[in-house]
C-alpha cells in the first residue's frame, strides 16, 4: 500500500488560485500539497489559452497566459509545494482526528487538516457540434480548444461560434493561418461588440469569410478531415475545403465529484463567505472559479484576493486558533520551505 501524503493544506485544483494558495501559505509557514486531473499545472491558462495575452495582471501592462503559468510556479518555488497531477479528487472523508482524507481516482490517498478547492470550473467538456461522424475526427482535423495558435500557421480554418472564444481566435489567426472562415448560425454575435467590428473590418477587407445563418452539416476526409459542408440560408450544400474546423461553442462546466461532498452549492459553485471564503464545512475553504457570493467576478485577480484572506483562517484552523501575525513580504522575505 502506498503511503498516505499529508500536508499543511490540501489544494484541489493547480490553475493560477491553487498556485497563489502555495504562496500566500508558505509566508506562514504552511506546506501545500495540490491535486489536478490535467497533467500540467495552470488551470484554464495552461489548458484552453497559453498563448493569449492577459491584460489585467497588476504590474503586467501584458502578459502570456502560459507566462503568468511560470511565474506563478517560480514565485511558489521556494515553498516546495508537491504535486499529484493527472489524477482527480474523488472522495472527502472526515477522520477522527478531525483531518480531511482526499482519495484520487488513481487511488492516492492524502490527509490534511485544511483543504482547499480551487477547482475552477472543475472538470470542463467542451460543448461539441451534433454532427454524425464528429468523434472519427478529433485530433484528425477537428480541435475544440486552441492550445498552440502556430498549429494552424499556414492552414484553412473553420471556426464556428458567435461567442467571445470564437471572435478573439478568428481575429487571432488572420494573421497565421492561410484562410480563416467563420460560421455562425445567427446573424447576431453574443461576443464583445468591439470584437464584431474588427471582424467585419477583417471580413470587408476580404481577410476572413463570414457565414452567418449557417450550421457545419457534415465532415469528410481519408485519413483525416478535408472538407466541411455548410448549410447556409441560399445553399444547402455550400463546400469548404480545409484542414482545420474549430467549433468553439463553450465549455460545459462540470463540478464532478466535488458536488457529492456535502457542500453548499448555487449554480454548480461552492457558496462561500467573505471573510475568509470558508464553505459550509468547517475546514473547508473554496477559492477562484469555483466560488459565488454576492458580487463575485471569475477574475485571477479575485482568486489572488480570496487566497491571501483564505490563509489566514486555515493559519488559524492548524495552530489552535492562533492568529498569524501580519508582516510585509519587504520586512520579512522569503524563507524557504524544504
Ligand atoms: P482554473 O484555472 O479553472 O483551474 C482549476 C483546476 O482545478 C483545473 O486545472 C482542473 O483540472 C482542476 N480540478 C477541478 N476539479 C478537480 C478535481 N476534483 N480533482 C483534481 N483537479 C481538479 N481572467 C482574468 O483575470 N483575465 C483575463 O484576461 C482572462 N481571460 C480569459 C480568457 C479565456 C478564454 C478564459 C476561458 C478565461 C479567462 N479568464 C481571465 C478567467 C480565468 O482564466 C479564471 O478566472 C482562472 O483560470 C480561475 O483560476 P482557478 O485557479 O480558480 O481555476
Amino acid at each position: 500500500m502506498t503511503p498516505v501524503i499529508k500536508t499543511d493544506i490540501l489544494i484541489i485544483g493547480a490553475g493560477p488560485c491553487g498556485l497563489f494558495t502555495v504562496f500566500e501559505a508558505g509566508l506562514l509557514n504552511l506546506k501545500c500539497h495540490l491535486v489536478d486531473s490535467l497533467g500540467s499545472p495552470g488551470g484554464q491558462l495552461t489548458e484552453i489559452y497559453p498563448k493569449k495575452p492577459i491584460y489585467d495582471i497588476p504590474g503586467y501592462p501584458e502578459i502570456l497566459a502560459s507566462d503568468l503559468v511560470q511565474n506563478l510556479l517560480k514565485q511558489i518555488e521556494p515553498f516546495s509545494p508537491k504535486f499529484t497531477l493527472g489524477e482527480t479528487a474523488v472522495l472527502l472523508k472526515r477522520l477522527e482526528n478531525q483531518n480531511f482524507e482526499v482519495t484520487t481516482n488513481k487511488g492516492t490517498v492524502l490527509e490534511a487538516p485544511v483543504i482547499a478547492i480551487a477547482g475552477g470550473l472543475g472538470s470542463f467538456e467542451p460543448r461539441k457540434p451534433l454532427i454524425n461522424n464528429i468523434e472519427n475526427y478529433e485530433d484528425k482535423g477537428i480541435d475544440y480548444i486552441i492550445r498552440d495558435p502556430e498549429k494552424y500557421r499556414s492552414k484553412n480554418v473553420v471556426i464556428s461560434g458567435g461567442g467571445d472564444s470564437a471572435l478573439d481566435w478568428a481575429l487571432f489567426l488572420v494573421n497565421i493561418a492561410s484562410s480563416v472562415t467563420v460560421i455562425h448560425r445567427r446573424t447576431e454575435f453574443r461576443g464583445a461588440p468591439e470584437s464584431v467590428l474588427k471582424l467585419l473590418n477583417f471580413v470587408k477587407e476580404g481577410k476572413i469569410q463570414l457565414l452567418t445563418e449557417s450550421e457545419v452539416t457534415h465532415l469528410a476526409g481519408e485519413q483525416k478531415l478535408e472538407w466541411v459542408i455548410v448549410n447556409t440560408p441560399t445553399s444547402d450544400q455550400h463546400r469548404i475545403d480545409c484542414d482545420y474546423f474549430i467549433p468553439l461553442f463553450g465549455l460545459t462546466p462540470k463540478l464532478g465529484p466535488i458536488a457529492d461532498w456535502g457542500l453548499e452549492l448555487e449554480k454548480n459553485a461552492i457558496v462561500v463567505n467573505t471573510t475568509d471564503f470558508g464553505t459550509n464545512i468547517e475546514g473547508i475553504f473554496a477559492i477562484g472559479d469555483v466560488n459565488t457570493y454576492p458580487g463575485k467576478l471569475k477574475l485571477i485577480l479575485c482568486g489572488f484576493h480570496e487566497a491571501a484572506l483564505m490563509v489566514q483562517s486555515a493559519y488559524k484552523a492548524i495552530n489552535g486558533g492562533r492568529k498569524p501575525s501580519f508582516k510585509y513580504t519587504t520586512v520579512t522575505g522569503i524563507n524557504r520551505l524544504d
